[in-house]
């Protein structure tokens, strides 16, 4: 799993910092939050392709989240997308998407899923799951968790060979977690074979937000927290007005959920040449923190 900052801007782009889209590849398919304008084309920088893309995650409707979302889909088309594409986002999105097909004479060649939410489970795959948190900004926005299903656990050889299973397929299925059973008769369960279930890796996005209970509630024992970071401390009366969190009020929610890493972004443009300063801040409070720059790449590696 990789984690790709596409755009760590906060509300306007700079020369360095495109507008708010962060992608996670996993395997041979992309998942996309939230898209800037430009998105498109930092798909592109980033080596990434579009092609792979599987589903958008919308946090809120303000533009500078959603603004990249119409040349995405109409660039999908141009590349002959075939394949269903879905967009999931807060209430409003539906609207948003229509309403800008319809006035850009625009119907993607493609089957397009738009699905609204307030909260919950909003999309799983065979082995994966991505719930949706409303968060405190100022217009209702979503918080994603994309975290994997547990795997498994390693397969105890000595423990398989005591019990008389036989090498071959039989240890494949007992990888898989399915019980069998022996050609004398005798049943083997999987979990008498396997360690202790693995868990999977978890990813929490919560892009634009002041601090919050909610954000600490659901990134309990994340990989990776991807939080809003648009101040440095020394603004946060400006933060709460404007419904973002400084770098240290960030640090602050990665530490008491005890996460592995921090990724701040949506850095406001005011700190151009700053990065050190934030980075300082958000490391007093949380060693393990990163101010995100553009393009940068993170691997999550699956835990053993
Ligand atoms: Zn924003
Ligand atoms: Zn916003």
């Amino acid at each position: 799993m990789k984690i790709v900052t596409l755009g760590t801007g906060g509300a306007i782009p700079t020369p360095v910092r495109n507008l708010p889209a962060t992608a996670v590849q996993r395997g041979a398919e992309i998942f996309l939050f939230d898209c800037g304008e430009g998105t498109q084309l930092q798909f592109l920088k980033a080596g990434l392709s579009p092609g792979k893309l599987k589903a958008v995650f919308i946090s809120h409707l303000h533009g500078d989240h959603i603004v990249g979302l119409p040349g995405l889909l109409m660039t999908l088309n141009h590349l002959s997308r075939k394949h269903s594409l879905s967009v999931f986002g807060p209430p409003g999105i539906s609207d948003y998407i229509q309403q800008t097909c319809k006035c850009l004479q625009f119907t993607p060649g493609y089957e397009l899923i738009v699905e609204e939410s307030s909260g919950g489970r909003i999309h799983s795959g065979s082995d994966y799951r991505v719930d949706a948190v409303p968060v405190d900004h100022t217009v209702f926005t979503l918080a994603y968790v994309f975290e994997e299903n547990e795997r498994p656990g390693r397969f105890l050889l000595e423990q398989a060979r005591q019990l008389g299973v036989p090498e071959g397929p039989l240890y494949g299925e007992l990888q898989a977690g399915k019980d069998i059973t022996l050609s004398d008769g005798r049943a083997v369960r999987a979990t008498e074979v396997l360690g202790k279930l693995r868990r999977g890796r978890k990813v929490v996005y919560a892009v634009d937000t002041c601090p919050c209970q909610q954000v600490v509630d659901i990134s309990t024992g994340a990989d990776l927290l991807i939080h809003d970071g648009m101040f440095s401390d020394q603004l946060r009366e400006e933060a709460r007005l404007k419904g973002h969190s400084t770098v240290v009020q960030a640090a602050e929610i990665a530490q008491k959920a005890k996460v592995e890493e921090l990724l701040l972004t949506h850095i406001s443009p005011r700190y151009r040449d700053q990065d050190a300063l934030l980075q300082k801040e958000a490391m007093a409070i949380f060693p393990h923190s990163t101010v995100a720059k553009d393009l940068m790449k993170f691997e999550i590696p699956v835990h053993k």
